[in-house]
């Protein structure tokens, strides 16, 4: 299986195998709806021309508006994007918020640009793509290197053609009607999910043993929040390597030292361990909160983890994700496990439409009440039928899918 448009195929036909889905759905449901390829030519600060490539991939709209990221990376290409938009359809009806999937991008370095030359790329991309997107229609977000300020050049480009519309993508600066809680909400999320599965264990949070790949965004946050819950964070890395320290890690010095610019290789204190290490120690839940495909079926059996709680998307290959079950590791699957993120999206999304704020408390509570059904559901119908987490969670999801897109008609 050579990538990760194979990977999201392959669950998604493991399940509809099980379903018995008919061949005419599969196939409207396998593939996007529409995929958008365009070029955008940018004076850059030199006077050069250059000219870029943007996608955006629509890849379901049965259950609601599309709803997905932008990443701004040279490995941005229609292959991925085509793979990412599915799994936000899967993501966000397992997590039963009343959206499609899409995910898009520019094959671009944004290291190598200069901010003017990053806010053209953006306002020539929103325009080339006005006419498909809108707060009822494809609603983008941040993802890898896009942030609340490009989300604020996007709101201001479209709103000069649709008139003032915040609605139309989420991730915005609160200034500009972002929301309370959304820059660590895929974090928390995350959290939500390990204590529904430490309930099931009936294992208290504080003291349990965790180690976690990745200290950006959704690393630090679950980190950070299970560590003031008196988890034991054992170990943490990012792309330079590890530190481990068996009775728990100073997260929030962690931070501060990686805030800094540093890279955790270089931390004073603590061993070193590399990424390898890292994921063979012994914990009770391994958090991969970085890229794609890091356990694989080369280092899977070095794995020494009671359970796996995917906050990246797709870091487990599906060979490896076998041996997972095989071994009895519980692995919760990215889906699940990461939708904390879209899901105050969609709170963003319903404020903005409706002009009103809720404070962060109340975006944290509704996150908790999303994430805990999504959790019992996916449980629920692995018990009963027997099957990993992973096969579950798509069964659910191509179900609430394919049902919508019956009663809508062909
Ligand atoms: P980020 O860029 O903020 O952080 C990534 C972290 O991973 C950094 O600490 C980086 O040093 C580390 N890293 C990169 N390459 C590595 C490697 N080869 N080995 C070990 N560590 C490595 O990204 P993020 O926003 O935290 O996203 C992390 C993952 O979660 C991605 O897979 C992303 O698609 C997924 N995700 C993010 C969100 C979100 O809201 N940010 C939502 C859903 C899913």
């Amino acid at each position: 299986m050579s990538g990760i448009l194979d990977q999201t195929l392959h669950y998604f036909n493991k399940a509809a195998d099980i379903m018995g889905l008919s061949d005419h759905i599969r196939e409207m449901l396998a593939s996007p709806y529409k995929s958008i390829v365009v070029q955008l030519p940018i004076e850059m600060d030199d006077g050069e021309i250059k000219v870029f490539t943007g996608y955006r991939v629509q890849h379901n709209k049965k259950r609601g508006p599309m709803k997905g990221g932008l990443r701004f990376h040279p490995s941005v290409d229609l292959n991925h994007c085509k793979s990412l938009s599915s799994l936000m359809t899967w993501k966000t009806a397992l997590i039963d918020i009343p959206f499609g999937g899409a995910k898009g991008g520019i094959n671009c370095d944004p290291k190598e640009l200069s901010e003017s030359e990053l806010e053209r790329i953006t306002r020539k991309f929103t325009n080339a793509i006005a006419s498909d997107i809108g707060p009822l229609k494809d609603i983008p977000a941040p993802d890898v290197n896009t942030n609340a300020q490009v989300m604020a050049w996007i709101m201001d480009e479209y709103s000069k053609s649709a008139g003032y519309a915040p609605g139309v993508v989420t991730g915005k600066p609160l200034d500009l009607h972002g929301s309370q809680g959304r820059e660590a909400a895929t974090g928390r999320g995350v959290v939500f999910i390990c204590e529904s599965l430490l309930e099931d264990w009936e294992q208290p949070v504080e003291g349990t043993k965790v180690v976690i790949q990745g200290f950006g965004n959704v690393g630090h946050w679950a980190a950070k929040i299970l560590y003031d819950k008196d988890a034991k964070i054992i170990a943490v890395s990012d792309v330079s390597g590890g530190v481990y320290c068996e009775d728990g890690l100073d997260i929030p010095a962690l931070y501060d030292f990686v805030g800094e610019g540093c890279l955790l290789k270089n931390y004073p204190d603590y061993d070193k361990i590399s990424n390898a290490e890292l994921l063979a120690l012994k914990c009770d839940i391994l958090i991969p909160a970085a890229m794609g495909r890091a356990i694989h079926k080369e280092n899977v059996n070095s794995l020494q983890c009671r359970a796996i709680v995917e906050a990246a998307n797709s870091p487990i290959t599906p060979e490896a994700d076998d041996i997972c079950f095989e071994k009895g590791i519980t692995v919760i699957p990215d889906i699940l496990a990461n939708a904390g993120g879209v899901t105050v999206s969609y709170f963003e999304w319903t404020q903005n439409i409706q002009q009103f704020n809720w404070g962060e408390e109340e975006i944290n509570t509704r996150l908790k009440l999303k994430m805990r059904k999504g959790y019992q559901t996916v449980t629920k119908v692995a018990k009963k039928h027997n099957i990993d987490m992973r096969t579950a969670a798509f069964i659910i999801s191509i179900g609430r899918v394919g049902k919508a897109t019956v009663l809508t008609g062909i």
